[in-house]
């Protein structure tokens, strides 16, 4: 149980240090002169997506395609538009892993601060929601990343944030190797509605750190969606553009 209390603890710790110390690039740790930025050098390395590719899943557009492509317009998907800051590269997965694993709490505010510029014209019936861990795991982590990630935009969009509306029922194994049937399979139920009236006709714009496949944002979207979500949206800060990467 010390645990459970030590954890969020350390992060915490972590959070003053980042604050104490001069601010540092969240790519390479070089001292630049903002907070939660990168370095010139990262920058150009980083793949900026924002608002490009197929105006649903949010992938690159084949030349010929208009505005939504070709398997979006075959079966569109469950969620109504996936974007992302950048590509899922070198950089961006050292920070979302150095926040997730390192407990470098303020990697936190990085990510929400680019992914900031996405905010859609949603109106005033929108709610955010970080993708919920199952409570095994957040207790063994100490927070969710997401969570931390969706406060942030929170405050930066003045917008709600429901974090305890969706729970996570089902602990799932990494969907590392999996194609997309069995990604699908393996997420089906793991996520089901506490508070179903939360998102009852709804805008609900989902937050995340990392986007694979999309499997779990979909799960997450056929909830939402069932429960009277008006619309369901996926924000991330990297996600994987090529296809090539996912069976990583
Ligand atoms: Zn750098
Ligand atoms: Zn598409």
């Amino acid at each position: 149980m010390a645990s459970a209390i030590v954890r969020p603890l350390w992060g915490l710790c972590n959070l003053l240090l980042d604050f104490a110390l001069p601010p540092s690039c969240a790519g390479c740790g070089e001292i630049i002169d903002e907070v939660g930025a990168f370095c010139p050098e990262c920058w150009r390395k980083l793949e900026w997506l924002g608002n490009s590719g197929c105006q649903r899943c949010g992938l690159p557009l084949a030349g010929t395609e208009a505005e939504v492509c070709g398997r979006c317009l075959a079966a569109p998907p469950k969620l109504d538009r996936i974007r992302a800051a950048v590509a899922y590269e070198e950089i961006p997965r050292s920070v979302a892993l150095r926040l997730k694993y390192g407990r470098k709490v303020a990697l936190a505010r990085t990510m929400a601060r680019y992914m900031a510029p996405l905010k859609g014209e949603w109106g005033d019936k929108t709610i955010i929601m970080p993708v919920p861990l199952h409570r095994w795991r957040l207790w063994r982590r100490g927070f969710n990343q997401s969570a931390l990630v969706a406060s942030e935009l929170s405050r930066q969009w003045a917008l709600p944030v429901a974090r305890h509306a969706l729970r996570r029922v089902k602990q799932t194994k990494p969907l590392k190797g999996l194609n997309h049937s069995q990604r699908r399979k393996a997420v089906a139920g793991a996520f089901t509605m506490r508070d179903p009236f939360a998102v009852k006709d709804k805008i609900v714009v989902l937050i995340d750190d990392v986007l694979t496949s999309g499997s779990t944002a979909e799960a997450c979207a056929r909830s939402l969606r069932k429960a009277g979500a008006s619309r369901v949206e996926l924000i991330c800060w990297a996600r994987v553009v090529r296809p090539s990467q996912l069976m990583r």
